[in-house]
């Protein structure tokens, strides 16, 4: 069912895309005060991907969101991360209660989470009728008094800011994005199985590497009766976009992905493909947006959270908390921005909420260029050393991966706290 613009109410904000950034924008910016509207094209909430790797600075964001609980709930916490061979010997193993962890947790956390229990837990702590689904929106433009979107049916939307979440094929983030989306020559598989509990026990998270392939294997979840463990697992291969298109069945993508493991002696993984439900399996491109410490990425009360922004590529399992991230960060941006002018968000200028939205987009590059940066040198690091014999890459890759920088770049903490702002004579915002 399509929405129109009568049909809607007047917001502080639009944000587009119900995903990770757009709930986690529309929660903070309500906790600072604003009034939000999140138009969602799909008719429900969307599953793409199944399932999700978070990592600490993902639940130190869903702390300051007060949703981490819900979150966490029924999702199982990871002991350990192993780094496998192909022939699933393990060279290195990390604790994870021995890396460095963010402030605000008492650990470090790695859980596989259902990809709709984010959303599902970010939505219901949003006022009821915030979110808006079989709303696509195809063109965001800035203006004089702040932002308009434009709903399939021509019509169109004003706030006094709007706030992209599109994901990486954005239309309008394409349109002012002063940085161009790169199409990796590298693609993605997601799937889902499910295995016999007691034969596979352990909560180990393992990243495995062969010639030209990477496979993450994740324990997500047990049944009711603990008799069957629910997996992740997620397989990056160098590839050419007409064999991508290939894929087209789920006995085509099966037998791909044993192609891209030629060689392989995984019983794990074995098992895995031959447990992999059949409405499971997704293959997608790669995209990088290199954006660059210190710019700002568009322009006037429009900016932009998550994969539209700055998309990475996967092999640091990041895209989805850098969204996150960002959510609170603009938040806490706008909150900042409140204070600064002694006003409630109704009464900034709109040079006021621009400068904000630039502090963020500055703010955020910094962090977001590291991750991508990082993610690129570790999957072209993984790539590049496993072709060499089995027995020099587990020796490097050992000495490469220590406990004090593998993971470093989960050790995050917001600049500020999401509350509501401190204003003279007032509490809150309009
Ligand atoms: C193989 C692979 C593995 C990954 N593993 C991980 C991992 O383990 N951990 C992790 O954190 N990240 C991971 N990621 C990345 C993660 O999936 C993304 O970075 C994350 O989903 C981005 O969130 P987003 O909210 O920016 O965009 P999206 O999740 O793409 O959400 C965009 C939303 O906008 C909606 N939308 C689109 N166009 C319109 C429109 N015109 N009007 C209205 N709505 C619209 C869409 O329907 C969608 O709901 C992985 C990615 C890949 C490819």
């Amino acid at each position: 069912m399509s929405i129109t613009a009568q049909s809607l109410p007047q917001r502080d904000c639009i944000v587009v895309g119900a995903g990770y950034g757009g709930l986690a924008a529309a929660l903070a910016l309500h906790k600072v005060g604003l009034s939000v509207l999140v138009l969602e094209r799909a008719p429900s909430p969307r599953q793409e991907g199944f399932s999700i790797g978070a990592f600490s600075n993902s639940w130190r964001a869903f702390e300051e969101l007060g949703v981490a609980d819900e979150v966490r709930k029924d999702h199982l916490p990871m002991k350990s991360v192993n780094y496998a061979d192909s022939h699933d010997n393990v060279y290195r193993s990390l604790n994870i209660k021995d890396l460095p962890y963010p402030e605000g947790l008492k650990g470090s956390e790695l859980r596989v989470i259902r990809r709709l229990a984010a959303p599902v837990a970010m939505t219901n702590a949003l006022p009821k009728g915030t979110v808006h689904y079989g709303g696509t929106v195809v063109g965001a433009k800035v203006t004089p008094t702040g932002a308009e979107v434009e709903l399939a049916d021509g019509q169109k939307l004003a706030a006094k800011m709007v706030v992209l979440a599109d994901g990486v094929h954005s239309k309008s983030a394409q349109k002012y994005h002063k940085v161009p989306l790169k199409v990796m020559d590298v693609a993605g598989w997601r799937a889902m199985a499910e295995l016999d509990a007691e034969e596979e026990p352990e909560i180990v998270a393992t990243f495995t590497s062969g010639p030209n392939t990477r496979v993450g294997t994740i324990p997500v979840t047990y049944d009711a009766q603990r008799k069957k463990m629910l997996w992740y697992y997620f397989m990056a291969a160098s590839m050419k976009e007409k064999e991508m298109k290939s894929y087209d069945t789920y006995e085509k993508h099966i037998a791909g992905m044993r192609k891209h493991m030629t060689g392989w002696k995984s019983p794990h993984m074995e098992k895995l493909l031959a447990a992999t439900q059949s409405d499971s399996v997704l293959i997608s491109h790669i995209y990088e947006r290199r954006v660059k410490p210190g710019d700002a990425w568009f322009e006037g009360c429009l900016s932009g959270v998550g994969d539209c922004a700055h998309a990475t590529r996967p092999d640091l399992g990041q895209g989805g908390a850098m969204a996150i991230e960002d959510g609170v960060e603009l938040g806490v941006y706008i909150k900042e921005a409140m204070e600064a002018a002694g006003k409630p968000f109704g009464e900034l200028s709109p040079g006021d909420i621009a400068a904000a939205l630039r502090n963020y987009e500055t703010g955020r590059s910094h962090r977001v260029f590291h991750i991508i940066d990082k993610s690129s040198k570790f999957g072209t690091m993984f790539l590049v050393i496993s072709i060499l014999p089995r027995w020099l890459m587990r020796f490097i890759l050992a000495w490469l991966i220590q406990p004090a920088t593998a993971l470093e770049h989960t050790v995050w903490a917001p600049h500020g706290r999401l509350r509501p702002p401190s204003l003279p004579r007032d509490t809150g915002s309009a």
